[in-house]
């Protein structure tokens, strides 16, 4: 038995990094997938993936910056399963590293508009969903970078501390509905996202383990992997009296 057998989860940016880890593993732990993400190449073949691995999944295009391509999604997973028991709001972008003074309008309203938009919109649609279901679970994809300050990240900062912003209070006010909701918090993870910060902060002298390892407490990065458990763990009964947190997954980065 799985931890989340015969759920149904929704993961969005679901074609890589930490949501195609979750995607996967939501499936091997028993739940039916609804993966979602604008790379759509990506995101088929997350679907295939959990696929050959004997799971069950569809793939739903949408860019969760977009009201109308949110509430499709929703439509489309409902239609397709019934009902959403888990979601995950995972798409995120990282933009451009540049001190504040000079952050470009057009960075800010991008990051804000996938990072914190997006969150709101998806919350905002899966909630409905799940009030008519009876209940559900929600994780929502902040940082580090939603707790404590990175210089050069201000729209991802502010986007990130948004995220808890909104999680808190989607938490107390959908408390005795049943529907948990819950932030993660990771440290640096190894994908395209820390890649890119790290090409951008070193003008790529150094991989995103060399710059970041040393930062970590423990010497290292963490796994896609490690952050899915997390998450799926979070969405399951295991989890039940835990709402409103934000939790560090991060090599003890903010103990710091
Ligand atoms: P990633 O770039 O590997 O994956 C992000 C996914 O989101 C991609 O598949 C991308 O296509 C998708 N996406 C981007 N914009 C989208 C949009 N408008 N609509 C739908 N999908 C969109 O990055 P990742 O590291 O896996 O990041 C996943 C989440 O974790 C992000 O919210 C990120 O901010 C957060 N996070 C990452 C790290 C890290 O070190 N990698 C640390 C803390 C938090």
């Amino acid at each position: 038995m799985g931890l989340v057998t015969g759920k149904t989860a929704l993961i969005t940016g679901a074609a890589a990094g930490i949501g195609r880890a979750t995607a996967l593993t939501f499936a091997a732990e028993g739940a039916i997938v609804v993966a979602s993400d604008v790379d759509d190449a990506g995101g088929k073949e997350t679907v295939a993936m959990i696929e050959k691995a004997g799971g069950k999944a569809i793939y739903v295009s949408a860019d969760v910056s977009k009201p109308t391509d949110v509430k499709t999604l929703i439509a489309k997973a409902v239609a397709a399963y019934g009902r959403i028991d888990c979601a995950v709001n995972n798409a995120g972008i990282e933009g451009k590293i540049t001190p504040f003074a000079d952050q470009p309008e057009d960075n800010f309203d991008a990051i804000i508009g996938v990072n914190l938009k997006g969150t709101y919109l998806c919350l905002q649609a899966e909630i409905a969903a799940m009030l008519k279901s009876g209940g559900g679970a929600i994780v929502n994809l902040s940082s580090i970078a939603g707790l404590i300050g990175f210089p050069g990240l201000s729209p991802y900062v502010a986007s990130k501390h948004g995220v808890i912003g909104l999680t808190k209070n989607a938490a107390l006010e959908y408390a005795k509905a049943g529907i948990r909701v819950n932030a993660v918090c990771p440290g640096g993870i190894d994908t395209r996202m820390l890649d890119s910060l790290a090409e951008q902060a070193t003008a790529g002298a150094q991989s995103s383990a060399e710059m970041m390892d040393p930062l970590h407490p423990m010497g290292r990065i963490g796994t896609p992997q490690e952050v899915a458990d997390l998450i799926v763990w979070l969405c399951s009964p295991r989890a039940g009296f835990i709402t409103g947190t934000a939790i560090p997954i991060d090599g003890g980065y903010v103990a710091q």
